[in-house]
């Protein structure tokens, strides 16, 4: 706390991000970090960025990654907008598309960074409460006549649990009056992506990231798809400031991403066959596993404490994440699905401690 500080930081309750801390040996499954490299083409790109000359700033409009992500998206270059991460593109949207005299509403139990955006800008959320099942009710959000706006994640954390379309659209229809953000952080992991209904609602915005099945968290890329005059709303608010988010080795590494679908399908597809096997390993430890279409699994076991286990694993060196709060998924361990040498230690792990 400071005299200087000004009324709005007073207020403000930031994110916590997880750790990352840097001990030998340890086994990271706490961040949703992709267990495999980027593809070698990012690295080749990136490399000849440092032949080319820093001391010029980089393209403001991104305009040869945006073409990467139309083609790799199937939609039009004016259809997509870009910044540092999709957390600043979350957060112009925020402030561009969310910001409404009715109150914003996403899930009770989601991405812990929406309250704080509105928190930030001054927009008023409202949580409404998942199912017993942990599922979102997306009649709740059609019913919520007051409502300015709705976002949520599909597949939603950290329960991981995917949203059909159909249900989408059945929001998309029923609302045309507010704007809908999907963040699709997750998508590529199982779920079905909101993309392909942008050309017919113009109140979609689809929210996607480099960080998870593009394997780029340290690069900071991500990226939006929606109608021209959304992408317009959040082109005047990066506009008003900060017109270079994205520096030259994010767009060359971002673009080169894109384009490599294989390396795309490869690295994605071993990811969900490793969550199988893990889910199919927790199962049989008396866990219960909510059905994840994500890179990461929820998982509680039916004796002990989800606090317990991951202060267990974290002896062992092994990294999870646990939400203390809402108490509703307290009992629950967050497990970032790894290369299969890392799920096996896990188990491994899991084993020594239930036994
Ligand atoms: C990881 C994550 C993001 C942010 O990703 P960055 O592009 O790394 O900022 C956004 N939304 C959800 C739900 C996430 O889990």
């Amino acid at each position: 706390m400071s005299q200087y500080w000004s009324a709005v930081v007073h207020g403000l309750t930031p994110y916590v991000p997880g750790e990352q801390p840097r001990l030998p040996n340890l086994i990271k499954l706490n961040t949703n970090e992709n267990p495999y490299g980027p593809s070698p083409k990012v690295l080749e790109a990136l490399r000849e960025q440092v032949a080319d000359s820093l001391k010029l700033y980089p393209d403001p409009t991104s305009a040869a990654l945006r073409q990467a992500i139309a083609q790799a998206c199937g939609v039009t270059v004016a259809q997509v907008f870009v910044g540092n991460g999709s957390d600043e593109v979350l957060a112009h949207t925020f402030q561009a598309l969310l910001n409404h005299e009715g109150p914003l509403l996403y899930p009770d139990i989601t991405y812990s960074f929406y309250p704080v955006y509105c928190g930030l800008y001054g927009v008023t959320g409202r949580e409404v409460p998942l199912d017993e099942q942990f599922r979102i009710r997306i009649d709740d959000y059609i019913q919520a006549t007051d409502a300015g706006a709705v976002i949520f994640p599909n597949p939603n954390a950290p329960t991981g649990i995917p949203l059909p379309l159909s249900e989408i659209e059945r929001l998309l229809k029923a609302r045309p009056d507010m704007p809908v953000v999907v963040d699709e952080a997750y998508v590529d992991f199982g779920a079905e992506s909101a993309i392909k209904l942008v050309p017919h609602y113009p109140n979609l915005l689809v929210v996607h990231t480099l960080s998870k099945s593009r394997s780029l968290a340290g690069l900071r890329a991500g990226y939006a798809i929606g109608n021209v005059a959304l992408i317009e709303a959040l082109n005047r608010v990066k506009d008003s400031f900060n017109s270079y988010p994205l520096d030259r080795f994010a767009q060359a590494g971002a673009a080169a991403a894109m384009a490599d679908t294989a390396y795309f399908e490869h690295t994605r597809q071993a990811v969900i066959r490793t969550r199988e096997h893990l889910v199919a390993g927790l199962n049989a430890m008396g866990f219960e596993v909510l059905p994840s279409a994500a890179n990461f699994v929820f998982a509680r076991h039916t004796q002990r404490d989800g606090a317990d286990l991951t202060a267990a694993l974290r002896a062992r060196s092994i990294i999870v994440r646990h939400f203390k709060n809402p108490a509703r998924i307290a009992p629950f361990m967050r497990i970032t699905i790894g290369t299969d040498e890392q799920c096996q230690a896990l188990l491994d792990a899991l084993k020594e401690i239930l036994a």
